[in-house]
C-alpha cells in the first residue's frame, strides 16, 4: 500500500462540464435602457444566475472580451453598435482565440418584430417585448443547456487533439525504437560489419536486380590467413582485435555502397554492386595490400611489445558471366577462388575466369 497516497505531478484538475445545475452561469445582458435591464434581472432572480450588465453595443464588446459569459441578452434598438450588429461581430469572431460558442437571445419591440424576423440575425434565438417571464425563463434555460453542451464538445475535441498527439509522439518514437532494433539486428557486436543473415537478404536483393538489368556484380570472399596461429600465439582477445581491424581495414578500402559483411569466424564477405571484373580485381588487391601492410603490435602481460603481421587471402568472381546463372553459384565460384589463393600461397587474390569456347 505504498504509493496510494503519491498523487501524480503535473496532472491538471479536471474541470467539470456540463453540470446539472446551471445556476452558476454568467448572463451579460444589454439595453440601453436600465429599466428593461431591471425587468429580466428580477425575472430570472429566482434561478441565481450571475450577472452583467452593458448599456450600449460597444460596452457590450467589452465586457464580452472580459467576462465570457454564457449567454447574451440584448436589445436590438440600442444606439450607434445596434444588437444585430452586435450579434454579427460574435458570431464572425466565434471560432478559437475568439469569442468561442455564446448563445444569443435579442428582444425587440413588437413594431420591429417583423423586420427582425427577416433580418439575417444570426441571433440563436429571439423575444419580441412585451415577453412573458416564464417564456424567458425557458429559452434562458435551454440557450444555457446548449452552451453547456457546446463547451463539452469543444472541451472533448482539445482532449482527443492531445490525446492524438500524445498518440503521434508515440507512434514516433516507437517507429524510430523499432528502426534502431532492427539496424541492431543486422550487425556483427564484435565486427560492427554487418552479419551474414542480413548480408544474404542484401546479396538475393542485389543479385536478382542485377540479373534483371544486366548490371555487373562482384562478390568478395575473404579470410585471415592462418589466422588459428594467431590466435594459439597471442591469445583469443588478440585474435579479436585483429579480426576488428581487419574489418576496419576492408571497410575503408571499399565504396560506400559496397556492402561488407562478417560472413564467419574470420571471413569476410563484400557485395561491389556495378562492378566488374576488372574494377573487383583492383578493389581486391587494395584490400589485401591494406591488410598486409597493418601495424599489429601485441602487447604482452611483461609489457613486452611485438610487432604482428597479419595477410588475407581473396576470392572474387562477378555476374553477368555465362557459367553463373543462379546465386549459390556466384557464392561457390567465389569460395572455390578463395581455396585456389590459399592454395596459391595465401595473401592474394584468385578471380574467376569465364572459359572461353575454343
Ligand atoms: P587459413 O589460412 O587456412 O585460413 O588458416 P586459419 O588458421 O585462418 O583457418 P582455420 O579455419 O583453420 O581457423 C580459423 C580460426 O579462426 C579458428 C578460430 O578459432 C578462429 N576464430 C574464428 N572466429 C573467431 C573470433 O571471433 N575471434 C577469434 N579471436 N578467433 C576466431
Ligand atoms: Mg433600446
Ligand atoms: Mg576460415
Ligand atoms: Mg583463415
Amino acid at each position: 500500500m505504498a504509493d496510494d497516497s503519491i498523487k501524480k505531478v503535473g496532472e491538471a484538475p479536471r474541470r467539470t462540464l456540463a453540470t446539472p445545475t446551471l445556476a452558476d452561469r454568467t448572463i451579460l445582458l444589454v439595453d440601453d435602457d436600465p429599466a428593461n435591464i431591471q425587468h429580466v434581472r428580477e425575472g430570472l432572480a429566482s434561478h441565481g444566475y450571475r450577472f452583467r450588465e452593458a448599456h450600449d453595443g460597444t460596452e457590450a464588446l467589452r465586457s464580452l472580451r472580459e467576462v465570457r459569459p454564457d449567454l447574451i441578452i440584448m436589445d436590438v434598438e440600442m444606439p450607434r453598435l445596434g444588437g444585430v450588429e452586435v450579434c454579427r461581430i460574435i458570431k464572425a469572431n466565434g471560432g478559437e482565440g475568439g469569442f468561442g460558442f455564446i448563445p444569443v437571445i435579442l428582444v425587440t419591440a413588437r413594431q420591429a418584430a417583423g423586420k427582425v424576423e427577416g433580418l439575417e440575425l444570426g441571433a440563436d434565438d429571439y423575444l419580441v417585448k412585451p415577453f412573458d417571464m416564464l417564456e424567458l425563463s425557458a429559452r434562458v434555460k435551454s440557450m444555457l443547456r446548449l452552451k453547456a453542451l457546446q463547451d463539452t464538445l469543444v472541451e472533448k475535441n482539445r482532449e482527443m487533439d492531445l490525446k492524438n498527439r500524445e498518440l503521434d509522439r508515440a507512434n514516433k518514437e516507437l517507429a524510430q525504437k523499432r528502426e534502431e532494433l532492427l539496424a541492431l539486428t543486422r550487425i556483427d557486436a564484435l565486427t560492427g560489419l554487418y552479419n551474414r543473415r542480413y548480408f544474404e537478404e542484401r546479396l538475393t536483393e542485389e543479385f536478382i536486380r542485377s540479373t534483371r538489368y544486366r548490371s555487373p556484380l562482384s562478390l568478395v570472399m575473404l579470410d585471415i590467413d592462418h589466422f588459428k596461429r594467431l590466435n594459439d600465439t597471442y591469445g583469443h582477445p588478440f585474435g579479436d582485435e585483429v579480426l576488428r581491424t581487419v574489418a576496419r581495414a576492408v571497410r575503408g578500402k571499399l565504396r560506400e555502397v559496397d556492402f561488407v559483411a562478417r560472413y564467419g569466424g574470420e571471413e569476410i564477405i563484400a557485395l561491389l554492386p556495378e562492378t566488374g571484373p576488372k574494377e573487383a580485381l583492383g578493389a581486391c588487391e587494395r584490400v589485401r595490400e591494406a591488410i598486409a601492410s597493418l601495424q599489429l603490435e601485441h602487447r604482452a602481460q611483461d609489457g613486452s611489445r611485438q610487432q604482428v603481421r597479419c595477410t588475407a587471402s581473396l576470392g572474387v568472381a562477378s555476374v553477368p558471366a555465362k557459367s553463373i546463372l543462379a546465386l549459390e553459384e556466384l557464392l561457390r565460384v567465389a569460395d572455390v577462388c578463395l581455396y585456389e589463393a590459399k592454395a596459391a600461397g595465401r595473401n592474394c587474390v584468385r578471380q574467376h575466369q569465364e572459359e572461353t569456347p575454343g
